[in-house]
This record gives C-alpha cells, structure tokens and sequence, in this order.
C-alpha cells in the first residue's frame, strides 16, 4: 500500500449513503482527498448467533451501492475487518491521515468505542470531527425550559415543532463535491462469506414511501394486514435514508406519521439522558416485579405456538421476515410481560436478535411501554385482550390466516393461557409489587 495518500478520512457506521450525509460533506469541504471506510467491527460481529443474520447482508448491500457510486469517481470504498482499535491502527499505516469525519453515533457501546479512537486519533495529533446526522435534534437540542430532559412525548413533541425550521431540514449537497474523493483503484469488498456469514437472497423494503401512504396513514396505520406503514425502519437504522429529507416528506403529507419519527427521536434522547433504561426499568422499582419466567412459555411465545392467534401471527412474521408491524409489536409484548408475566428484557433480546431495524432506543422505549416500566408508558393497568385488538385491527382475520393457517383447526394449541385469570393475575402482581415499595 503506498503510504503517500494523504487523506481526510469518512469513517461509515450508521450512515450507509454518500447524499445528504453530514460528515461527509464536510470531509469533502475539507481540501483534503476523501477516503471512505467501513469496519465490519467483530465485537459486534461475534455476538451474532445466526450465520445468515440479515442485517449483515443489508449492511453488505448497501456498501456495494455506495462503492458502485464511488467507482463512478474512480474512487473506492475501504473496508475492514476487526476491533476498532486494532483496525484504526492499520488505517493510520494504510494512509497519511489528516483528519477523520464521522456521524454521531449515541449508543453507549458506540460512544465507549468512539471515545477509544478518538484517544488513539488524539495520540497521532489527528482531529476527529463528528457531526449530528441521523436525527433531526438529538442530545439537550429539545429540553424543557430548565434545561432538563422531558420524559413525557407530547410537550418533548410540541417543543420539537416549536423550533423546527427550515434550516434544519436543509440537504447537504454532496454530490457538488464528488471530485474531491480520493481517486485510486477499486477495492476488494470484503466478502460475507470471507467473514463467516451467508448470503441471503431476501428482499428488502424500498428507500421511499409514497405520499399516497401517508396521506391515508392516520386511518390505516393500524390495520397488520394491509401495507399501510412506510417500512422504512430498515433504512433509518442504517441511514440508507436521510432524516431531514423524511421529516420533509412527513410534514408535507402526515402530522401523524410526523409524531412517529418524532417518537424515534425521543426514544434515542431518554437512552442518551437516562443510559440506566438499557439495563433496567426507567422507573426504577418496576425493578421488582416478580416475574414468573417461565421458560416452556417464552419458547412458545418466542415460535408463534401460544394459542392466540394474533400472538402467534406476529411472531411468526417476526422469524419468517425480521419485520412486525407496530400494532402487532405492542400485542405482543404486552401478551409476554402481562399475560405471561415474564420479563420485558427477554422479550426485548428475542426482539434484538430477530428484527431487522432493531435499534436499541426505539425496542427498549417499546418494550418498556408495554411493561409499564417506561417513561410516558401505558399505566399497568392496561392489558391489551387479544381478542378484542383481532376483532378491531383484524376483523376478517386476514393478517392471522396470512401467519398461522391452521388457527381453526385441532392441530392448533389451546391457549397458553385463559385471557381473564391472566389479567387478574397480572393486576394482582403488579399491584402488591408496587406498593411494597
Ligand atoms: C415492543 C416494540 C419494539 C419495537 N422495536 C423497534 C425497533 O427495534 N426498531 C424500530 O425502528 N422501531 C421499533 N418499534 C417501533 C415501531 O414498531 C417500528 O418503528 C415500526 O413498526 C416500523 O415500521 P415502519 O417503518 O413501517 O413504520 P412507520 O409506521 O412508517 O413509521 C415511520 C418511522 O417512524 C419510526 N417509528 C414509528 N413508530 C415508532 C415508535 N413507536 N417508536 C419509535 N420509532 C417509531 C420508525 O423509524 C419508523 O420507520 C418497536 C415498537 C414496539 C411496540
């Protein structure tokens, strides 16, 4: 490798596209030649149990749209494999770095890990730049008068609005600045296979919703059957998607779409300000319900194989396609924490492993929605019945006839569970745990 490529590195995690990229377009402002990387980083690797992990192949897809579009400048993507640290140390052997641009990144593994190379950076006199990108306001950008954080969405929304403006969603016009990209030739792309996965040929949902959708979003949003929500999530979790450029599509078509993307942005502000809730009860003495763990439950919950069809349609869906749609998502968690009285954080790791847009702010607030553990949360006192949720979401019973054909027949299991002794015993449960305190 010659040694003499000086170069502004843009080191890619989340952010898998080169328009309207924030850290990019100021690598390309920099004067410096561009060097694009991407580390396929083994401690995150290495905690995959499945082999065919398809996020893996999205992230992998994605890379090789962006190398395509670099070799179109005659620039190539340099990929990685291994620990941070270790790999950096090679990138500063692989090139003369001047300076290193990255996207915040505002999970706690991803804030220890960029706090490690920037004291390696630091150590070679290299700057690391970062900047805000996947998220319209992040950190303290939305607080309460007195600078606190909020813990309730409506107010932590409407101030949200109240400050939007124009600026904010500005695009980033990267593609001005293209021939700044470092010109050498054409990299190997690390293979799947090289690294001990395998190729899955699934196909993922598209990079765009149509305003047709969102338009009628309010009204059918809730409805699993019908192909009525955005199925962007894929795509806001890798950044195949700019967020300035949805929240412009949002509010030009749907305030209630907009509530959603402003919900993700509240989920990733309450795990950035209370980090305590990816290991615990935001409220801290939900902390000591007793939950019954059952294993033999979780397993027929976690396969589809509960006896209440809605359940089992859901988490069917979930292992066939890595995707839930919403109102199911809460159905279902809500069956594991109350119905079956088993803890919400193995729900929330079933739900990691298995879902492709797992993001951890957004499972976590969910999971801890349903739990009743949350901030802003549903009061424990409200336990979803699954008859009822079928009988208004899926009255002629398409989404369970799609994931579980045989319901009607004898083969299919009785319920885990009867559904009013289940309520009671929750009610019964949560009710003495929370006084004792
Ligand atoms: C128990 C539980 C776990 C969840 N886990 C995740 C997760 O790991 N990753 C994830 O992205 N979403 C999660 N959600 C939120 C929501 O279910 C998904 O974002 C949504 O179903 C994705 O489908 P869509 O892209 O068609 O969403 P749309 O309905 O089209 O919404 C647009 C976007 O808004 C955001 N959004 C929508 N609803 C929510 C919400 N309730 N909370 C936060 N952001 C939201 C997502 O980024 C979504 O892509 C979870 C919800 C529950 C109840």
């Amino acid at each position: 490798m010659n040694k003499l490529n000086s170069a502004a590195i843009i080191w890619l995690r989340r952010d898998l596209r080169l328009s309207d990229n924030a850290a990019l377009y100021h690598a390309l402002r920099s004067g410096l030649p561009v060097q694009i990387i991407f580390i396929f980083d083994t401690d995150i690797l290495n905690q995959l149990e499945n082999k065919n992990d398809r996020r893996l192949v999205f992230i992998h897809r994605a890379l090789q749209t962006v190398n395509d579009q670099l070799k179109q400048h005659g620039a190539t993507l340099h990929t990685y494999y291994g620990k941070p640290v270790d790999v950096w140390k090679n990138v500063l052997k692989d090139y003369n770095v001047e300076k290193v641009f990255a996207n915040h990144d505002y999970e706690p593994y991803a804030q220890q890990r960029d706090n490690e190379i920037k004291n390696l950076l630091q150590s070679h006199s290299i700057l690391f730049e970062t900047y805000k990108d996947q998220v319209v306001f992040e950190k303290d950008e939305v607080c309460k008068a007195d600078g606190l954080p909020y813990t309730v969405f409506t107010p932590y929304k409407n101030k949200y609005l109240s400050q939007l403006n124009a600026a904010h969603l500005k695009s980033y016009d990267n593609e001005k600045y293209f021939s700044a990209f470092l010109k050498q030739e054409a990299k190997h792309l690390i293979a799947l296979s090289e690294m001990g996965f395998i190729e899955d040929n699934i196909l993922f949902p598209k990079n765009k919703v149509d305003n047709s959708i969102l338009k009628k979003y309010e009204t059918t949003r809730d409805f699993p059957a019908m192909d009525a929500t955005s199925r962007l999530s894929v795509h806001l979790r890798f950044g195949t998607v700019s967020i300035r450029q949805l929240m412009m599509q949002a509010m030009e078509n749907s305030a209630v779409w907009t509530n959603e993307l402003i919900w993700r942005e509240f989920y990733m502000m309450i795990l950035y300000k209370f980090p305590h809730v990816a290991t615990g009860a935001f409220k801290p003495r939900y902390n000591t319900i007793p939950w019954r763990n059952n294993e033999q439950e979780f397993e027929k919950w976690c396969h589809g194989n509960t006896g209440y069809p809605i359940v089992d349609a859901g988490m069917r869906e979930l292992l066939a396609t890595g995707f839930m749609h919403n109102r199911v998502r809460m159905i279902v968690a809500s069956f594991l924490v109350k119905h079956l009285l088993i803890d919400w954080k193995w729900g929330e790791a079933w739900f990691a492993k298995h879902l492709l847009d797992f993001e951890l702010s957004s499972n976590n607030g969910g999971w801890q929605w349903a739990a009743s553990s949350g901030c802003d949360a549903a009061p424990y006192f409200r336990i979803f019945n699954p008859y009822e949720q079928t009988k208004r979401f899926d009255s002629n019973l398409e989404y369970i006839k799609k994931w579980v054909p045989e319901f009607q027949e004898l083969t299919y299991p009785q319920p885990i569970v009867e559904h009013t002794f289940a309520r009671n015993r929750c009610l019964a449960t949560y009710k003495l745990a929370l006084q004792e305190k």
